[in-house]
């Protein structure tokens, strides 16, 4: 059992099935401080997650048994595993794009072979967008700040006009960053799943909100993914 829950390090569940790999990166982790629970396939990540919630998951796409893939969208489908952050590892170029179109829910991807810099990298880069939610639940991202608490969003301190609708969108865009969404889901998301609205409404809500957020220069977070839908992101 984990003994050093005090001392506030991040814990970061590797499934891997390749165990030159799961050690490569359990080390690698180590090395920079995290606390490391490693399995080998989904049944296994799902005993660890039973016993204790990780800060992270780093999640191969090819496993025996269920596929990462299959898993993450699963992680995301339950409210308990939903808001852990997914790092999804991929060996081929076009499973990229599958990981990148596809509504698998993961935070980010790693294509194999990588470097332990690189790992490390991404993995920072993630668990600081999640700790970007202070405990007043205000959240900012890069000069763009939220209260929900006050119904306010400012970009470097200079407030923005905003309505109703584009805050709750903005709102669900930016807690769950560099994820793409479907107009269907962000329409259950942020409408209510009982609320009969088409599809293209979605649409003319994302315009409206890129056009409060343009004066500021913010309008770039709010990314078309052609023929899927839309994500927010800072890249
Ligand atoms: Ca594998």
């Amino acid at each position: 059992m984990q003994t050093d829950m005090s001392s506030g390090k991040d814990r970061i569940l590797i499934v891997e099935d390749e165990e030159a790999i799961r050690d490569m990166l359990g080390y690698a982790l180590m090395k920079e401080g995290y606390v490391c629970e490693e399995a080998i396939d989904v049944e296994q990540a799902r005993n660890n997650l039973q016993a204790e919630k990780p800060n992270l998951i780093l999640l191969d796409w090819m496993l025996p048994g269920m596929s990462g893939i299959d898993y993450a969208r699963r992680l995301r489908s339950m409210p308990e595993t939903r808001d852990i952050p997914i790092i999804m590892l991929t060996a081929k170029g076009e499973e990229v794009d599958k990981v990148r179109g596809l509504e698998t829910g993961a935070d980010d991807y790693i294509t194999k072979p990588f470097s332990t810099k690189e790992l490390i990298a991404r993995v920072k880069a993630v668990l600081r967008r999640y700790s970007s939610k202070d405990a007043s639940g205000i959240i900012e991202v890069e000069g763009l700040t939220l209260d929900p608490e006050t119904y306010r969003v400012s970009a470097n301190d200079n407030h923005i006009e905003i309505s109703p609708t584009e805050f709750k969108l903005l709102h669900f865009f930016i807690g769950h960053p560099e994820r793409v969404y479907s107009r269907s889901h962000l329409l259950d998301q942020v409408w209510g799943e009982n609320v009969y609205v088409e599809e293209r409404t979605v649409d003319v809500h994302i315009r409206r909100l890129r056009k409060t957020l343009e004066p500021f220069g913010f309008d770039k977070f709010i990314q078309t993914v052609r023929s899927v839908g839309y994500r927010f992101s800072t890249r």
